[in-house]
């Protein structure tokens, strides 16, 4: 049943903010005269956005197709989402969504005028992107077998050989002519994080459905066995990323958590020596700051193609990376459900170093009293 052009429907898009006049077609699809329907079109077999580069989960803007006005379901699938974009921004705070608007516009750019130089990178082809060993561990899919190519050097901290090396140097490739055409056209790229000045968002450039699906398919298995605790099977959005060390590069990285549940980072190369990473044991917002246990300090020297999964929360930083260059590639891994369950959650979280050393005090402490009071008793009925 369609409600479109009813009184009664609820779930009319309120009016839409001027478009900035950059759209030349907007005419056609303008969400001014457009309504939603109220009740899903459950016929409709809506089109997938999964290699459009949106602000929103592709799988979202899928469901919502159905309940686009009749008339609208076989426009072109740009105009759709453009359309379906609108109505969704509305729905964010304004500060949020004059951000999502400008980021969008940033990207648009980007990608409109950067001329890639190894398309076949864009998309996941396992069998040239992965070694053997761990594209079979992933199809198994157990943890016996994760646990067969992986070692656990500190508790938390999984290392693995993943990419293959020709991958990793299309990569390295593909990230120099980046490189190259912001210089070249002057353009003033964002930088991934706060930390790191040099080094590019692979988001920005037309890499992120590519690494949606190595999170989902590749690394979102792997967090489901090994960080189930922080939203690990339930990762669902991801900064990717590449920083660059060396020389007329950063040197190194301060002591840090990340902003993700779960971080991938992998060594692309090239030649270098130092850089290594050094880690201090996981901890929550209450224990970021206090002192490591000595079975949790750890330091790791990249190897090319080498990756290293960690919870976010995991502290850590680089060393001076002393000679060469040095890239390498970083998924931070999201959990919105993690995140919102967090907000409720009274207990102390199991994987915080310093909680499980309280907890341990705790429980000795108890112990001794208890020791005590029996004993003081055994001696007064003596
Ligand atoms: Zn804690």
């Amino acid at each position: 049943m369609s409600l479109q052009g009813s009184s009664t429907d609820r779930r009319e898009a309120p009016p839409p903010q001027a478009n900035g006049g950059a759209a030349s077609n907007g005419a056609v699809l303008s969400s001014q005269n457009q309504r939603l329907r109220l009740n899903p079109n459950k016929e409709h077999k809506p089109d997938g956005y999964e290699d459009m580069e949106l602000e929103f989960c592709p799988a979202l803007l899928s469901s919502l197709e159905r309940y686009l006005p009749p008339t609208m379901l076989n426009h072109p699938r740009d105009d759709k989402a453009k359309f379906m974009l609108d109505i969704l921004l509305k729905y964010l705070p304004p500060g949020e969504r004059n951000r999502a608007i400008k980021h969008r516009e940033y990207r648009q750019k980007i990608i409109s005028n950067y001329q890639p130089r190894h398309r076949e990178l864009y998309a996941v082809n396992p069998t040239s992107f992965f070694v053997p060993a761990f594209l079979k561990a992933i199809n198994d899919n157990t943890e016996q077998s994760f646990r067969s190519i992986m070692t656990e050097p500190s508790p938390g901290i999984f290392v693995f050989e993943m990419l293959q090396q020709e991958f990793c140097e299309l990569m390295l490739e593909e990230i120099e002519n980046f490189e190259k055409w912001v210089t070249e056209a002057k353009f003033r790229i964002m930088r991934p994080n706060t930390m790191n000045k040099y080094g590019a968002v692979l988001d920005d450039f037309g890499f992120e459905s590519m690494l949606d699906k190595l999170m989902e398919s590749f690394i979102r298995p792997l967090s489901r066995v090994f960080f189930a605790e922080v939203g690990g099977s339930t990762l669902d959005s991801h900064h990717g990323f590449v920083v660059e060390y060396g020389q007329d590069r950063d040197v190194d990285l301060g002591f840090h958590v990340d902003d993700s549940e779960v971080t991938l980072n992998v060594c692309l190369g090239k030649q270098f020596s130092g850089g290594e990473l050094f880690f201090r044991g996981a901890r929550c917002e209450k224990h970021v700051n206090t002192g490591a246990q000595s079975e949790e300090i750890f330091d790791y020297s990249h190897v090319p193609g080498q990756a290293v999964l960690h919870r976010g929360r995991h502290r850590h930083g680089a060393r001076a990376t002393t000679s060469g260059h040095r890239v390498n590639l970083l998924l931070w891994c999201r959990s919105s459900v993690f995140r919102e369950m967090k907000r409720y959650q009274k207990d102390f979280p199991s994987w915080c170093g310093e909680c499980n050393r309280e907890k341990k005090e705790r429980q000795r402490s108890l112990i001794a009293s208890r020791l005590e009071f029996f004993r003081r008793e055994s001696e007064s009925t003596a």
